[in-house]
């Protein structure tokens, strides 16, 4: 019977590349792709989709051209407390990439048993990202997940101690690497010689967790809304947008373009929203319950970044529980902007 493994895979160069050497060596393989809810490059090409009508997934592309399946499996619910409740700690962001990494070999350590696997595949390298991949980080991971000597990661495991498919000779020691560091110089040499010409090469990075303004929306949001009282529908806010903070119970986001709009309308279901009335501007959604003065300053930014901005007047209509109100306000100096932007 023939050995099977799991794969994490991004459709990245290391995932692909890892995949690739162990396939080669015999083993089954499938590739399962966690999606958290914060994939940068995913997001990305969503909107890129509204445009072109094509969209498919990385993970799944890869799988394609190495000739295996793959399940994208969601795990954006669950992972709201591991975001919010990190037991490591964040990354230079709020990016807790080591408790990311436990719950996701976990999770693959239940799916090993559905899917009858003898061991996961990481396309790991030792040393190359700050937070998670230094040794005895992964050490460490490996223990917490439960998967003690079951994770082999091709490319660095020469660097590494001999794991159970090596011990039990599913796999070829001799066969596999020992890269280390950011470079991917022997990444890229490899995928010449192995004949990989298609990766995901993300521009930017590859998740909004390391990402700074993400991160600046993020502890805001943690600041004046309380962890407690945070949902999976307030972190996709903080995906999009240009994002100011009024006062302490009410934030505003308004949208950049015609993608951000619609993802706007799609995440502000009970929120009270700003439109301009006669010509071309953005969606604004207020995250609070704004008074009076904050009402007519919300309608002035909106104004600001419609086609009117350089009009005298602007009409906004506000809209709150299906009630309509219509505004003339005078787009707000541009200078006066900064102060409350997040
Ligand atoms: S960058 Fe960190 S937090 Fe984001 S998916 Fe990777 S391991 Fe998880």
């Amino acid at each position: 019977m023939k050995i099977k493994a799991l794969a994490l895979l991004s459709g990245g160069l290391d995932s692909t590349l890892a995949v690739k050497i162990v396939k080669d060596q015999g083993i089954q393989v499938e590739g399962i792709n966690f999606s958290t809810g914060f994939c940068l490059n995913l997001h990305h090409k969503f909107f890129r989709k509204s445009k072109n009508g094509i969209f498919i997934n990385d993970a799944l592309k890869s799988g394609e051209r190495l000739g295996i399946p793959v399940d994208i499996i969601d795990i954006s619910k669950e992972y709201l407390d591991v975001l919010l409740n990190p037991k490591y700690g964040y990354g230079s962001n709020v990016n807790p990439c080591i408790d990311c990494r436990i719950f996701m070999l976990k999770r693959a350590k239940n799916l090993m048993q559905e899917k009858d696997a003898s061991f996961i595949i990481t396309g790991e390298v030792v040393s190359q990202r700050p937070m998670s991949q230094f040794r005895q980080t992964l050490f460490l991971i490996e223990k917490e997940s439960g998967l003690k000597r079951l994770i082999l990661r091709p490319l660095s495991a020469k660097l590494l101690p001999e794991t159970i498919p090596e011990e039990n000779g599913w796999i070829n020691r001799d066969k596999l690497y020992d890269i280390s560091g950011r470079s991917r110089k022997h990444q890229l040499r490899l995928a010449n010689e192995m004949g990989i010409k298609c990766f995901s090469q993300p521009a930017g990075g590859c998740c909004f967790l390391t990402d700074q303004n993400f991160a600046k929306r993020f502890k805001d949001l943690i600041r004046y809304k309380g962890k407690e009282n945070i949902t999976f529908e307030n972190l996709n806010l903080l995906k999009v947008g240009r994002h100011f903070r009024i006062s302490d119970k009410t934030k505003i986001i308004v949208g950049r373009d015609e993608g951000e709009n619609m993802y706007l309308e799609c995440f502000s279901d009970g929120l009270i929203k700003f439109k301009t009335v006669d010509i071309a501007g953005p969606i604004t959604i207020v995250d609070g319950t704004p008074v009076n003065e904050e009402i007519n300053l919300i309608a002035a930014i909106t104004a600001l970044y419609s086609d009117g901005k350089n009009e005298n007047y602007v009409k906004i209509e506000l809209i709150k529980n299906e009630k309509t109100e219509i505004l003339k306000v005078k787009p707000l100096d541009r200078n006066l902007l900064d102060k409350f932007r997040i």
